[in-house]
């Protein structure tokens, strides 16, 4: 028996699946799937709602199966042959229905052989299902993004996510297997998220740490600020005065990561928003 879905799931035929990005760390973009069952309620990808005849819905509560992405994959590959490919910008590749629907693995099947540098963004513990494949990528890196090392505070910001100690074993697992580990600490929540937790708990098997703070989209301010003013009330006015007031709270935050990692000689990148 299939599983039971707690969304909406549609399949699809796409036009396109490798398709030219404008973010700065990404040339390409793969998503297999429209819509994150994992619904995070900091999400900005919820923006896709709007082209793609879901604006009716609740980001988490959707999810289109981009059916024909594999073949698709295995064609448009042929063009790529440097750069960097990020799957998973806008969704997670392994949230739950990849379990039934292997868009992900059959899309990893046909571009096995790139010599692009792939980088598979997750937070699900599924990868771990694919390890043979990832193996025979020449250029590859798996990041498990987090926003706290405390499941508590997990549940608060993304419930229907994997458990934080998964995402660690996930971590762990990859290392074991020689695949190239990235701990994505996302977004930072100031004063919320222990990042130097996540780096100590973390640094035996994580090859590299990015940081990126919290941007503090239109779309997700409503999100943010019912949680703070249910469970962090103290931390409204902090808030409003670091995103909406000239504050160097990001700058001094980014001064005191870097301080941290070169003291503790970690490989790091900083993806620091600044201003809203
Ligand atoms: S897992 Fe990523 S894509 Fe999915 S809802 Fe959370 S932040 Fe968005």
């Amino acid at each position: 028996m299939g599983e039971i879905y707690l969304m909406l799931l549609k399949e699809i035929q796409c036009k396109s699946i490798v398709t030219k990005s404008g973010l700065p760390e990404a040339d390409f973009v793969i998503n297999p799937y429209i819509g994150c069952s994992h619904g995070c309620n900091y999400c900005y990808a919820r923006f896709v709602k709007k082209f793609t005849n879901h604006n009716s819905e609740e980001w988490g509560e959707f999810v289109d199966v981009k059916i024909n992405a594999p073949e698709l994959a295995q064609k448009e590959i042929k063009k790529i042959t440097s750069g960097v490919i990020v799957i998973g910008s806008v969704t997670d590749p392994y949230q739950i229905v990849e379990k039934e629907f292997e868009v992900t693995r059959k899309i990893l099947e046909n571009i096995s052989s790139t010599s692009a540098r792939v980088n598979i963004l997750t937070k699900s513990d599924l990868i771990l299902r694919d390890i043979d494949l990832l193996k025979q990528f020449k250029n590859l890196e798996i990041a498990i993004s987090m926003c706290s090392p405390d499941e508590s505070i997990k549940e608060l910001f993304e419930k229907d996510s994997p458990a934080i100690k998964s995402r660690i074993n996930t971590l762990c697992e990859l290392h074991k297997n020689n695949i190239k580990t990235v701990l994505f600490v996302s977004p930072i929540l100031p004063e919320i998220t222990d990042w130097k937790e996540i780096v100590n708990i973390t640094k035996d098997f994580v090859d590299e740490y990015w940081f990126e703070n919290l941007n503090l989209y239109l779309s997700i301010e409503k999100n943010v600020f019912g949680v703070l003013e249910s469970k962090f009330p103290h931390l409204v006015s902090k808030y409003r005065e670091i995103y909406f007031s000239k504050s160097s709270y990001f700058n001094d935050l980014e001064n005191d990561i870097k301080l941290f990692c070169k003291e503790s000689d970690i490989k790091y990148e900083i993806y620091f928003h600044h201003g809203k």
